[in-house]
């Protein structure tokens, strides 16, 4: 197998579903599913042929045990997959909110995320990759996004292609001061940027604007290229000249598929559209592509499970 051309980084994690519907209260057991962005993006990449290094940091516990054997059952290099002797793996419990999809209850104290340290993916390693990806819920925390950032820095000076999903909440950053200034340098230093209707809110006054102004403002911040994922409705794309595969836009409409779960469907789409792009594919066919792995993962409840391979996807956008 040769080496990855591609790093994701960010946290790895347990998500915890009550076997019950309903609010947080009184579940019998809890099914243990492995999650976290980039963890997701990390196998959705391998299943369609592009496995890349994933960056995480698991605890040695039964938690870190289990999901290093899930990312080693998909295939994901262990290279860069840290196990911390003193800290818990990061896990999160997730219930139904009659406000939205789902709540999320997460537990990151302590936790082996926490301990991700700049410097961890060497520089000579970042020569040879041709694309870094960074993100994750837990930019919120102080020592993630230094790590983050510092990736990040240290990918652009190697000439890595830098995508970033900015996959964040208000409410989940102990200071909410640190959001506007994390979110600036993030934009400034990456190339593609993937992002939904949730980011937008935390990332702009105002999002009740034409999606093209949208990118637009978002490509002003340093990117070349912006999606903007809109569930059920499609995906648009915008490209400056600056980008390999532009200048370019281009909006399309989702797959229609029956759609059970929509988690993991954002992951499942930039998976696509990375490896479409490395392929040296356009901006539309990317999106076309990125698409479809996000439609088919829906079909089926998980993140990961229902991941499609190459074959599947091409099926799709044929018919
Ligand atoms: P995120 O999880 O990041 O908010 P979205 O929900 O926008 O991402 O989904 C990403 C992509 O997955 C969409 O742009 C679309 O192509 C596909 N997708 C998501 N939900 C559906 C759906 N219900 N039917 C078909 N495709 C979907």
């Amino acid at each position: 197998m040769t080496d990855p051309d591609v790093l994701i980084a960010g946290e790895t994690l347990v998500d915890l579903f009550p076997t019950t519907t309903g609010p947080l209260a009184n579940a019998e057991t809890f099914d243990r599913r492995a999650g976290g962005a980039p963890a997701n993006l990390a196998v959705a990449m391998t299943r369609l042929g592009t496995a890349p290094y994933l960056w995480t940091r698991l605890g040695a516990d039964p938690f870190g045990e289990h999901l290093a054997d899930v990312l080693e059952t998909q295939g994901v290099s262990d290279r860069f997959v840290e196990v911390d002797a003193d800290r818990k793996t990061a896990h999160t419990l997730v219930g139904d909110d009659p406000a939205a999809d789902q709540s999320f209850v997460f537990y990151k104290e302590g936790t082996a995320t926490m301990a991700m340290e700049p410097g961890t993916v060497p520089d000579e390693t970042l020569a040879n990759l041709e694309w870094v990806h960074f993100g994750g819920v837990m930019l919120c925390e102080a020592p993630v996004r230094t790590a983050m950032l510092d990736l990040a820095e240290r990918a652009q000076a190697q000439a890595c292609t830098v995508s970033f999903d900015p996959n964040t909440r208000e409410d989940l950053w102990a200071d909410p001061a640190d959001l506007e200034p994390t979110m600036r340098r993030a934009l400034e230093l990456a190339d593609v940027v993937k992002t939904d209707r949730e980011d937008l809110s935390v990332l702009l006054e105002t999002i009740d604007q034409e999606i093209a102004s949208v990118a637009e403002e978002l490509l002003a911040y340093g990117p070349h290229t912006v999606f903007l994922t809109r569930g059920a409705e499609g995906t648009y794309g915008m490209a400056t000249a600056d980008a390999p595969w532009g200048p370019a836009e281009t909006d399309q409409p989702a797959f229609d598929v029956d759609a059970v779960d929509t988690t993991g469907a954002g992951d499942a789409f930039t998976a696509g559209t990375i490896t479409a792009l490395l392929a040296g594919r356009s901006l539309s066919d990317a999106v076309t592509f990125g698409n479809a792995v996000g439609a088919l993962t829906t079909t089926e409840t998980g993140a990961m499970e229902p991941l499609p391979d190459r074959e599947a996807v091409e099926r799709l956008i044929a018919a």
